[in-house]
């Protein structure tokens, strides 16, 4: 999707620290992290949400998760813990509308989210 800024990443129109990257998923440094570590990860293939995600498409989702425990292992977080995020609509606060996990972690966390 041409107007997309994550599309954008993907195909490197626009800069980004990425730090993993296979056929379906990218994984990228977080431009104004709000933790130590703080990576987006998101699929090469364009969805607004996880509302838009189709019947079928569930895998893909399970593909991004395991992927953010493998980056939390090698960031070495996992034994202190981190915090998966996935915005979604208005409400939640999401501003961009390409689909992407956010992983949070080296330090603590407060609950509940603001
Ligand atoms: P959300 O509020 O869940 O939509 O999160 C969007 C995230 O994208 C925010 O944490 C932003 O800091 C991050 N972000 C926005 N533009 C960029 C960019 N060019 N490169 C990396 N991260 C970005
Ligand atoms: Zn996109």
């Amino acid at each position: 999707m041409s107007s997309c800024l994550f599309c954008k990443i993907i195909t490197r129109d626009i800069p980004a620290r990425i730090v993993y990257e296979d056929d379906d998923v990218l994984a990228f440094e977080d431009i104004s992290p709000k933790a130590p570590v703080h990576i987006l990860l998101i699929p090469k293939e364009h969805f607004a949400s996880l509302s838009e995600i189709p019947a079928g498409r569930e895998a893909l989702m399970g593909k991004i998760l395991s992927t953010a425990r493998r980056i939390a292992g090698d960031r070495g977080i996992t034994g202190t813990g981190y915090r998966i995020v996935l915005n979604t609509g208005k409400d939640s606060g999401q501003e961009v509308f390409h689909i992407h996990f956010h992983l949070l972690g080296g330090r603590p966390m407060s609950w509940p989210p603001g």
